[in-house]
């Protein structure tokens, strides 16, 4: 469980980056009060040259060694009041000469009281977001923000249960997949007809599994099938890139792999999918198929090795009812 490692790395070199960024300000800011008012830049170094007077003596043994550190300390105070006085006279903030940060906190450094700060944390998800491949539109829905009203209380014949009824009872199944997710052991597999929010549901449990620090990995069957042949084929000028990709639609904590079905299966493709889906049980790593085809056509588009073998594993839900994309548009 966790963010990959990968993920971290790049946060950390953003946080080098920022830190890079902070020290260049400050010696641009320097450099332009001190053309202005040279004798700032003489306190600046007084101040300095004090401070380090300081330091020393503190690590020397001697009879006036306090009196003397008291004097230099009296001494440093007037020329930092001096300073703030130059500062504030020739239109400058009282901070011109200091190091400004993103993060008070922890300075930029992504470490407070020896954990990741707030401000690490919160780039961590933004960026396990943007490698997720959730489309931006979906990522401000919620399972807050879905609207069950725009299905039908009406008995489906077929089912027995109105749209309505199955919703609820699929939300319900999912907000627990969610809520259990790491001793969660099955995975799931949303089928009916395009429409019926399946994308929806899949990316508001991605979205609270990222923000609970878990990796997810959103693609359509489509794009995974599409980027096994190219790797197979070397059809890329990236190959190390392409093996990343590769290698995290089998270790991420949760892949949605989505509208399983429309994709152009060949047996190698068949093969590759069978391969990640089985490796992934095998590790516990939790997956969300999504698609428009039922139970019987995806038997018969997939090997009965890959069916037995798979969706024994799953617990399949069924959505219901009339495509609501219509009635969103209606209303
Ligand atoms: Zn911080």
């Amino acid at each position: 469980m966790g963010y990959d490692k990968e993920l971290y790395r790049e946060v950390a070199l953003e946080y080098e980056e920022i830190r890079r960024h902070d020290r260049q300000d400050l010696e641009e800011r320097r450099a332009k009060v001190f053309a202005m008012v040279p004798e700032l830049e003489e306190i600046e170094d007084e101040i300095r040259g004090a401070g380090l007077r300081i330091i020393k003596l503190a690590a020397t043994e001697g009879g006036d060694r306090t009196e003397r550190v008291y004097m230099l300390r009296d001494r440093q105070k007037a020329l930092l009041v001096k300073r703030k006085a130059l500062l504030l006279e020739n239109g400058f903030s009282e901070d011109e000469l200091s190091m400004r940060y993103l993060c008070e906190k922890c300075e930029d450094t992504g470490i407070f009281e020896d954990r990741d700060c707030e401000c690490f944390r919160r780039r961590l998800i933004t960026k396990a977001f943007e490698n997720s491949n959730l489309s931006m539109q979906l990522r401000d829905q919620s399972f807050k923000t879905m609207n069950l009203e725009l299905y039908s209380r009406e008995i489906d014949p077929e089912t027995g249960v109105s749209p309505y009824d199955c919703m609820v009872n699929i939300v319900g199944i999912c907000n627990r997949f969610v809520q259990n997710f790491d001793s969660e052991t099955k995975n799931l597999l949303f089928w009916g007809a395009p429409g019926l929010g399946k994308t929806f549901l899949s990316t508001c449990v991605a979205k609270e599994l990222i923000k609970s620090g878990h990796s997810v990995i959103y693609e359509t069957a489509y794009r995974i099938f599409s980027m096994l042949e190219d790797f197979k084929f070397r059809r890329t000028n990236d190959i190390e890139k392409l093996r990343a990709q590769t290698e995290r639609l089998y270790e991420c904590d949760l892949l949605i792999l989505d509208d399983l079905g429309t994709e152009f299966s060949t047996g190698y493709t068949n093969a590759a999918l069978f391969d990640i889906l089985n490796a992934r049980l095998i590790a516990n790593k939790k997956t969300i198929l999504s698609t428009n085809l039922d139970m019987e056509e995806l038997a018969k588009k997939y090997s009965d090795r890959v069916f037995s073998r798979i969706f024994g594993h799953y617990r399949a839900l069924r959505f219901i009812g009339e495509d609501i994309r219509m009635k969103k548009s209606v209303n």
